[in-house]
């Protein structure tokens, strides 16, 4: 199976991915965590050009160096995992590309859709579960971090954008379940593992 983490930056999406890998690892499961961008050696390098603060890009390509870390992930880490049986872990996978590259960066999310549906083809997630938070408190988080990458220097505007673009994608994308990140750490979990339970049971 392959669960996706995905939600606005700052929302808890890697703390929660690593909960439920430790919870799953406990009950016996097979579980591989893993990541995009930056999943691969050659991903990795992919991520670090994308988040360098001295350049600015385009969001098309952004998009397309984000596909080229997809095809390293999907081919080197997703495929092999699932044939061996793994229950795959992964933050981040198509829908942070619909909403960062489609939506706040204006590539569009046809144009998005189209470029993902090699990968979509090849491998579709059992289930995404997108975790958002308001984005006030959620720019408040990133910046305790003390993050400063090129994404993690963006302002207010595009936080708020980032957020309504997944929750309105939510709604539409399949397999796709929108938690509202409220209370604490521990009751957001309840409510990943409640979703993660009625995968497994399904
Ligand atoms: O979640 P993570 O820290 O791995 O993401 C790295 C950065 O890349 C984040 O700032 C995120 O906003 C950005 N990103 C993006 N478009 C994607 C995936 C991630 O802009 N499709
Ligand atoms: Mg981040």
């Amino acid at each position: 199976k392959l669960i996706v983490f995905e939600g606005n930056d700052g929302s808890g999406k890697t703390t929660q991915l690593f909960k439920v890998e430790k919870y799953l690892k406990e009950k016996g499961y097979k579980v591989l965590t893993t990541r995009e961008p930056g999943g691969t050696e050659v991903g990795y390098r992919i991520r670090k050009l994308l988040l360098d603060p001295q350049y600015k890009m385009d969001g098309l390509t952004e998009a397309l160096l984000l596909a080229a870390d997809r095809n390293e992930h999907v081919k080197n880490v997703l495929i092999p995992a699932m044939d061996e049986g793994y229950i795959v872990l992964c933050d981040r996978y198509i829908l942070s590309s619909v909403v960062y590259q489609g939506i706040v960066r204006g590539v569009g999310i046809e144009n998005i859709l189209k470029l993902n549906s090699i990968f979509e083809d090849r491998i579709k997630p059992d289930l995404y579960i997108v975790l958002t938070l308001d984005p006030e408190i959620a720019l408040q988080r990133i910046k305790m971090a003390g993050k400063n990458d090129r994404l993690d220097l963006e302002d207010l505007e595009f936080h708020r954008r980032v957020y309504s673009g997944f929750k309105e994608v939510s709604k539409w994308f399949e397999r796709c379940v929108n938690i509202e990140v409220q209370g604490s750490e521990k009751e957001v979990f309840e409510k990943v593992c409640c979703e993660i339970e009625r995968l497994f049971e399904s």
